[in-house]
């Protein structure tokens, strides 16, 4: 008879999710026959039994204050048992099994300011990164430019507007991508446009020359002798604004007020009934950093959206549509210009979009 393992007794990772179920979603786990969304901002999930359970959802800003946690586990306790979720796209989602207590709930979250919305065909919260507030590789700030786009595109997450079927907006502040950007419907993406900059005299003396060479993906540093210091010099048609040289080096400075910026992509998604996944394709290459409110990015994602809202049919995701009416006439529908910057996306990506995690290193 074989042993029994010993339990394991470290503190490493988190306590086994099933502690924190929901009664009624412990008891139909698997058994979810089908769901609905009887009014925006609550879907409603069936089981095989009978039971049902409503979740709610509210925008929140992602970086919250200990006083929205508190008052979000309050307002659990009050209508919903304690049971909330947060998800990927930083909404929070009360777990109701009440009926009785939806409405009042969406009464309270409104009076405290956090609006109920963004399902089924509609803008939800967006997917967003760190930016300025801590990241050191950003291109741009995250959360600032993500609420002067929802500022601008709240009708579509509350419903007062209408859309052909979910649209689905990711940010991320550097290529290194720690949002969705790939698979969203629109995708805003912080970009460096400049290799960096290098500080000779203090680069020896922060960092090991050897791990900085390594860091670079693209094997475009190499060791060099610069006004008498030991450094690196950047082959800078191989540099691809990574930041992993900054990551290792801070005497490797790739942040720049007047060259970094925001990018805008289009029609990505994950895999649907309908059609299999699709990669987000540049549309805009370059727009300013104009912080505090960014008014060339939210008009550019806002005209998109209204083109696509007036053009899509229904259930017609971003890309899908793009696919039935192509390119061409997504520009022209859109008034984005095309670019040399977009001729490597639409005609070459198939031969130098990395494939493998295989890297090479050559003169
Ligand atoms: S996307 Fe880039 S800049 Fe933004 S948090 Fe991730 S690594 Fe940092
Ligand atoms: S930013 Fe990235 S690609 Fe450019 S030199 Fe640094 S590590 Fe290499």
């Amino acid at each position: 008879m074989a042993a029994t393992p010993a339990k394991r007794t470290t503190d490493i990772g988190p306590p086994h999710f099933e502690q924190f179920l929901p009664p009624v979603i412990k008891k139909n786990y698997g058994k979810w026959k089908y769901h609905e969304i009887p009014r925006q901002g609550v879907l409603m999930h069936v089981a095989e039994s009978g039971d049902k359970l409503w979740s709610v959802r509210a925008a929140t800003p992602r970086l919250m204050s200990i006083e929205t946690i508190r008052l979000f586990a309050d307002l659990a306790d009050e209508f919903c048992d304690g049971h909330l979720r947060f998800t990927s796209r930083n909404n929070v989602e009360f777990l109701v099994v009440d009926e009785a207590k939806i409405e009042p709930l969406i009464a309270r979250l409104k009076k405290e300011g956090y609006p109920v919305g963004g399902m089924g065909a509609s803008i939800t919260n967006i997917v967003h990164t760190q930016g300025w507030v801590h990241c050191h590789s950003a291109a741009s700030d995250a959360s600032g430019v993500v609420k002067s786009v929802m500022d601008e595109l709240f009708p579509y997450f509350d419903g007062s507007q209408k859309l052909p079927a979910k649209l689905r907006i990711a940010f991320a502040c550097c290529l290194n991508m720690c949002g969705a950007v790939h698979c969203s419907d629109i995708a805003i993406l912080g970009v460096h446009r400049r290799a960096p900059a290098i500080k000779h005299e203090l680069l020896n003396s922060q960092c090991e020359i050897p791990s900085t060479v390594s860091a670079c993906p693209t094997g475009a540093i190499r060791p060099a002798k610069v006004d008498g210091h030991d450094s690196v010099e950047v082959i800078e048609e191989r540099c691809m604004f990574c930041a992993n040289c900054y990551t290792v080096c801070p005497a490797m400075t790739l942040n720049d007020p007047v060259n970094d910026g925001l990018s805008i992509w289009v029609g990505g998604k994950v895999s649907n009934a309908r059609h299999e996944p699709m990669f987000s394709k540049l549309a805009i290459p370059f727009l300013p950093n104009n912080p505090p409110r960014w008014p060339e990015a939210v008009a550019a994602v806002k005209n998109i959206v209204e083109v696509y809202a007036g053009h899509a049919r229904k259930y017609e995701r971003m890309g899908e549509w793009i696919e039935r009416i192509g390119w061409p006439q997504f520009f022209k529908l859109t008034g984005i210009e095309f670019t040399k910057y977009h001729i490597d996306d639409f005609k070459h990506a198939g031969e130098t979009f990395r494939r493998s995690l295989h890297f090479r290193h050559s003169e």
